[in-house]
């Protein structure tokens, strides 16, 4: 079955950065078979589903490297705190009180903000148990996902949400050999050690071993997030975050850091030197108080650098928008207004994201033999600029003034699972419906 999109423009975000005004997009089976421009889409004899989207602009899927879907349900009941209360008074309590049933309500509404938002691959932290409900609600809603169950045998910020290290190991191993590839390749796995406060060295070690028996597996944590965090760090290893996975040798080209906000400069060039991957999600540090990473300094060293919304209860949204717009604002009080002008922020959350998780040759960007993960926009609203738009405009609008009302269609994998601003194969009131019972159901549960 082939697809041909005529479409407005095409942002390709090919090796030339191409804009192509009045092309079109053929799509056969999970993958783009041709990128046509207005002339070639004019010659071109085409037999197959053919979408008039002339009024639409199409784009590679979002890429977010860091979320958590597991708290989703938590939006909005841990606001206005610092990493470490919001993390021992609400978020571990909440996350240690989750059922299989309220994680999978979690995950929906989750997922299903996140494709209605453009955002079509996400990097995932569960939390400690019911990771299959996770891989399960990846599997069925068709979002393209690195999914791995949170690590923790140390935990003194909640003692019941923690398991033994050869649990851990045991566990994540199982999860991995099921995930790693599911679903023809969508679904990978991500080993995910919370954080050093939460992990053993044994833990950090091990886990970062299992990523060598699995081709493309990846390591995720967080680092460097918090001052706090940064004092007992400093108190428990005699150094800081990324010295540290550097001084056990876990700080390789398949390590993905969260935040990375109070490196060292020593850690900035050990970042670029071993090429580790940055996570910024730029709403998180600011709403939990965390602080401004040195994102500009970090590109210009060559770190790949990617974006994320983190989990829904420090954003409180998981839209990329937000964090496009964020990322590039953020910077420009200290770095003056042409520091991260929009097209750099859009290629983070593309290219970025596609370079971060080591498949850059599948998603990131509209080329022949890239899978088919495209987001339609609809930039005729009455907050976008209204001028025929540049290439530069065009990035200008996508990063400064959309929002996900712009987001018309989605596909991911050659599957539409958002047309005409209506998800297909998620009920969004039945899950909001079910979200909201979960929700009523856990909070007695909850100890403190
Ligand atoms: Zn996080």
């Amino acid at each position: 079955m082939k697809t041909l999109l005529k479409l407005s423009q095409i942002v390709t975000m090919d090796a030339r950065r191409r804009v192509i005004a009045g092309g079109g997009l053929v799509v056969s089976g999970n993958v783009i078979e041709s990128v046509l421009s207005a002339n070639e889409l004019r010659d071109l004899r085409f037999d197959g589903e053919v979408i008039e989207a002339g009024a639409l602009v199409a784009i590679p899927g979002f890429i977010q490297t860091h979320i958590h879907l597991c708290q989703t349900l938590f939006r909005g009941l841990a606001d206005d705190l610092e990493l470490l209360d919001w993390l021992k008074l609400r978020i571990m309590p909440y996350e240690a009180a989750h059922t299989a049933q309220s994680l999978r309500a979690s995950a929906m509404i989750g997922i299903a903000e996140l494709l209605r938002s453009g955002t079509t691959t996400i990097m995932d932290m569960g939390t400690v148990h019911h990771e299959e409900e996770i891989i399960r609600a990846v599997a069925e809603t068709g979002v393209r996902a690195f999914v791995g169950k949170a690590m923790m045998d140390v935990n003194e910020l909640h003692p019941p949400l923690r398991e033994s290290t050869k649990d851990a190991i045991r566990t994540t191993r199982e999860y991995a050999e099921h995930a790693h590839g599911l679903a023809n390749g969508r679904i990978r796995y991500a080993v995910a050690p919370r954080f050093i406060l939460s992990c053993t060295d044994a833990l950090m070690e091990e886990a970062y071993e299992m990523t060598q028996s699995f081709p493309g597996m990846l390591f995720h944590t967080h680092a460097a997030e918090n001052k706090h965090e940064m004092t007992a760090v400093r108190s428990r290893c005699g150094m800081d975050n990324v010295e540290y996975f550097d001084r056990i040798n876990i700080l390789h080209q398949n390590t993905c850091l969260a935040h990375c906000i109070w490196l060292n400069d020593r850690e900035v060039d050990l970042m670029a030197e071993r090429d580790a991957k940055v996570l910024h999600c730029p709403s998180s540090n600011l709403k939990l108080g965390s602080g401004v990473a040195r994102i500009p300094l970090l590109r210009a060293k060559g770190v790949t650098v990617s974006l994320g919304a983190d989990g829904a209860p420090c954003n409180n949204t998981l839209n990329i928008f937000e964090e496009m717009r964020l990322a590039a604002l953020i910077q420009k009080p200290g770095h003056g207004p042409t520091a991260m002008d929009a097209q750099s922020v859009f290629e983070m959350a593309t290219l970025g994201g596609a370079a971060t998780l080591g498949i850059s040759n599948e998603v990131g960007s509209l080329e022949p033999g890239m899978k088919a993960d495209l987001v339609l926009l609809d930039l005729n609203k009455a907050w976008n600029p209204y001028s025929p738009q540049s290439d530069s405009e065009l990035y200008s609008s996508i990063v400064y003034s959309c929002s996900p009302e712009n987001v018309d269609s989605v596909m991911v994998d050659g599957r539409w699972v958002f047309r005409g601003s209506q998800h297909l194969g998620i009920d969004e009131h039945k899950i909001v419906e079910s979200a909201k019972n979960e929700l009523r159901l856990l909070l007695p549960r909850v100890s403190g």
